[in-house]
């Protein structure tokens, strides 16, 4: 009895937002901002995990679900990055330095850091999912001696949509991680590769007995990507993917993000690969 009252009670907490405050914005692409949050009453910000996702309200106009894009072990400051396609999302891209808006969470499953020691590790990003994965990216970095080998791979559609274009550059510079960008499209400008991400892991040389692949990105580019990873060698198991489902209380209770037997604000978004191929094959789940 005792433990149910606690869970409630646990579940309620997590219904309540915190307020918070813009303190930095800075507009990484036309429409997309990555915005840096504090505390409004001085309290500290809760830990998350690399792949934990919070849930942004802002007021009068509604809540969202928003990756943490920042660094997990930076306890001062949280730090998400945001697209606009509608209403609230647009709202979230317009705040300013000093705006106040409700916030829940952390919520959700994390990337697999703990369990990559050893192992080589092979991201592939798509787009803005570059963003949920750049807390991973930061812990790999910051503990670059724990793995084998680093591959990074990001695409976007145009060498316009490319995301954290300098710290790209910056992590491109390191001689122990091998980072690769493409592009859908490009004008004669671009010198680097052309095509979809996907085309660059049969490229990679990991050894794949002992490598896990974290991918990110559009649905379908996530099952072409773990299809790649799964035809040079990777396990269906050794790939992780994060799921995006419309969400709404975030804490298993309203159905919304229902996927089949799972809710994927729950038991993901991160969730590995062999737990949710068939299904993210189907449509309308
Ligand atoms: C776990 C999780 C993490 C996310 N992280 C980020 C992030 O870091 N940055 C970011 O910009 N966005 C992220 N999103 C997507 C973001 O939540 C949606 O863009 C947002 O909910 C759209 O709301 P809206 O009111 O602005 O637009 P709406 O009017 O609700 O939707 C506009 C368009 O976006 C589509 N859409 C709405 N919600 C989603 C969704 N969850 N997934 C895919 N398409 C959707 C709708 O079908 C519609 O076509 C994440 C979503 C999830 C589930």
């Amino acid at each position: 009895m005792a433990a149910l009252a606690e869970a409630v009670a646990a579940t309620a907490d997590a219904m309540v937002p915190r307020i918070v405050r813009v303190r930095k914005r800075a507009r990484d692409l036309p429409g997309t901002v990555t915005l840096e949050f504090e505390p409004a009453d001085g309290t500290t910000l809760p830990r998350y995990q690399p792949g934990q996702f919070t849930m942004l309200y802002v007021f009068g106009v509604g809540e969202i679900p928003i990756s943490i894009s920042g660094d997990a072990g930076d306890a001062t400051r949280l730090v998400q990055t945001v697209r606009s396609v509608g209403a609230v999302s647009e709202a979230v891209t317009q705040l300013k330095p000093g705006d106040l808006v409700g916030l829940r969470g952390p919520f959700g499953t994390a990337w697999p850091t703990d369990e990559l020691a050893g192992q080589d590790v092979v991201v592939v990003a798509g787009g803005l999912g570059l963003a949920p994965l750049r807390p991973s990216i930061y812990h790999l970095l910051a503990n670059r001696a724990r793995f084998g080998k680093v591959v990074l791979l990001y695409g976007t559609r145009s060498p316009e949509e490319i995301l954290y274009r300098r710290q790209l550059q910056t992590w491109r510079k390191r001689l122990d991680v091998d980072l690769e960008v493409t592009v859908d499209h490009a004008g004669p400008d671009w010198r680097g590769h052309v095509g979809v991400v996907t085309r660059l892991i049969p490229r990679i040389a990991v050894d794949t007995a002992h490598a896990t692949a974290l991918v990110c990105g559009p649905e379908v580019m996530m099952r072409f990507a773990a299809a790649a990873l799964h035809d040079i060698g990777l396990p269906e198991s050794a790939i992780w993917v994060s799921l995006e489902r419309n969400m709404k209380c975030a804490v298993g209770l309203c159905g919304h993000c229902q996927f089949a037997g799972m809710f994927a604000c729950k038991d993901g978004a991160v969730v590995r690969y062999d737990r949710v191929r068939r299904l993210m094959g189907l449509k309308e789940i």
